[in-house]
């Protein structure tokens, strides 16, 4: 059910130049009860426009946690959501609608998943990821995420932790346009999709980012068979 959260910003934390990792303690109501993958929105202001503008936020943590939120975001420049998200300090109080959305994990899945995400798309698929991990289960689960460039990368020592903690979970962090010294894939997720995966039998697909990725992708996996593909397009 949407409702009406009052929450206050509990933790900041700048992951790159760019991407800013905001944690919500909530107030009133207390918990929130949400489908690892769903989103909440923010109404912010716009400059020039007399009603505010809505922006939608992908939920990180997953809800295990119920009495805080963790959201993961980028500056657009010139952006009234990321400039209102990036504005806030420890200790203001916000407000938020939610949960809503049904990008969310299928649960009773006996499927191996395939997340793929470009930037921030990781965010729903780091709370379905954990979530799907804290099952029993062991089905395989892979993370195909697509940055830019070095200065870009997060999350390595956490995603080298549950690679290590959960045996059947494992991921690739590619980049499109790293340095000469990067030892790492180079490419886009699509690549790593088309050569990657050989079977789409018992698979799941989740899709994250942007829309040209988004299409991409499915089209390539829909090209080797039949399988569900869950989508969330950013923009
Ligand atoms: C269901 C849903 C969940 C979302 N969850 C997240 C999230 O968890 N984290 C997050 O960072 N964003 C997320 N977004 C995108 C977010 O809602 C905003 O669109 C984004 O923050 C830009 O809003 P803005 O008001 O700052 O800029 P706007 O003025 O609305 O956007 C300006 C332009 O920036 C581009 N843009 C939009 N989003 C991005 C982006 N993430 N990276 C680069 N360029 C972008 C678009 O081309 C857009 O036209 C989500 C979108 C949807 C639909």
């Amino acid at each position: 059910m949407t409702l009406t959260y009052q929450a206050e910003v509990c933790r900041i934390r700048d992951l790159t130049h760019d991407v800013r990792e905001l944690e919500l303690a909530l107030h009133e109501p207390s918990r929130l009860s949400f489908k690892a993958g769903q989103f909440i929105s923010f109404e912010v202001p716009k400059a020039g426009l007399p009603q505010p503008v809505v922006r939608p936020y992908s939920i990180a943590s997953p809800p295990s946690i119920g009495d805080r939120v963790t959201l993961v975001f980028n500056l657009v420049q010139g952006g009234p959501g990321s400039q209102y998200l990036y504005g806030l300090r420890t200790g203001d109080a916000v407000r938020f609608k939610g949960p809503a959305g049904s990008f969310y994990l299928r649960e009773d899945s006996n499927r191996r998943m395939l997340c793929v995400a470009t930037g921030t798309g990781i965010a729903p698929l780091w709370s379905m990821i954990v979530s799907e991990l804290e099952r029993q289960s062991s089905q395989p689960v892979t993370l195909f995420w697509g940055l830019r460039y070095e200065r870009d990368l997060y999350y390595r020592e956490e995603l080298d932790g549950l690679a290590s903690r959960f045996p059947r979970f494992s991921f690739v962090t590619c980049l499109s346009q790293p340095g000469p010294d990067w030892t790492g894939v180079r490419g886009r997720v699509t690549e790593l999709v088309r050569d990657r995966v050989t079977s789409v039998r018992d698979l799941s697909v989740y899709l994250c980012g942007n829309g040209a990725m988004i299409k991409d992708v499915t089209a390539l996996i829909q090209a080797k068979g039949l399988c569900p593909i869950y989508r969330e397009k950013y923009y």
